[in-house]
């Protein structure tokens, strides 16, 4: 699998480009601030951009949108329940002092948990992760065949290494997002490898080892 990721300040989120080393046909997710170096490295590589993904619409995953958007001509995808957070978007970037261009309207929306579509020789699936905020997805990718997230787990900031979302911005949930990550994350295999919006790469079995938010989520709830 193709994988290139950049991030930049003040945010230092991840901006991903995946996709298949045959086909060089990739897809872009969360296109923010390093939306420039994802372009390049697109360019530079002559790689063939099918889609932009988004794995929930805080303004550090989007303010590269427009731009990637105007460059590439693919649709933009969204969780449905974020449309009023991509619509406060630019006002959003305003309050931390940044000047966003105008967020182009969200071609398609996802429809619900499942099969998304395939990507060269690889298929992506989303599952509905809320918590962090009402419409965060992640995005399982396979070999076309293998089992799902055998390549790997983009998870928007829903859970990171050693630690997981935020749940005080609007929309937010903490015992939602501690389901997402229990329930929805963890049914992934302890091996997959966990790609955060923002830090370091992980596994679920790292984070359901040794994940302090998560252990003290079992102990309150006798989850396991
Ligand atoms: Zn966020
Ligand atoms: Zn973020």
């Amino acid at each position: 699998m193709l994988l290139y990721t950049a991030a930049v300040p003040p945010f230092m989120k991840n901006g991903l480009v995946i996709g298949c080393e045959r086909t060089r046909q990739v897809v872009v997710i969360d296109p923010g601030d390093e939306v420039d170096d994802l372009l390049a490295h697109i360019r530079a590589e002559r790689l063939d951009t099918v889609a932009i993904l988004l794995t929930h619409a805080h303004v550090d995953h989007v303010s590269g949108v427009a731009r990637a958007r105007r460059e590439l001509q693919v649709p933009i995808w969204m969780h449905p329940d974020d449309r009023p957070i991509y619509a406060a978007a630019v006002d959003q970037g305003r309050l931390f002092g940044l000047d966003i261009e105008p967020l182009p309207p969200v071609d398609h929306y996802f429809a619900g948990d499942g099969m998304w579509g395939t990507v060269g020789d690889y298929d992506v699936s989303l599952r509905h992760t809320p918590g962090h905020c009402p419409g965060n997805v992640c995005f399982a990718f396979n070999r076309t065949g293998e089992t799902p997230a055998s390549e790997g787990l983009v998870v928007g900031d829903t859970l990171f290494a050693g630690s997981i979302g935020r749940t005080d911005l609007p929309g937010g949930d903490y015992p939602t997002l501690m389901r997402a990550i229990t329930e929805v994350l963890f049914s992934y295999p302890d091996d997959t490898v966990v790609f955060p919006g923002h830090g370091p790469d992980t596994t679920i079995g790292r984070e359901r080892r040794s994940n302090p938010f998560v252990l003290d989520w079992m102990r309150q709830t006798g989850a396991r």
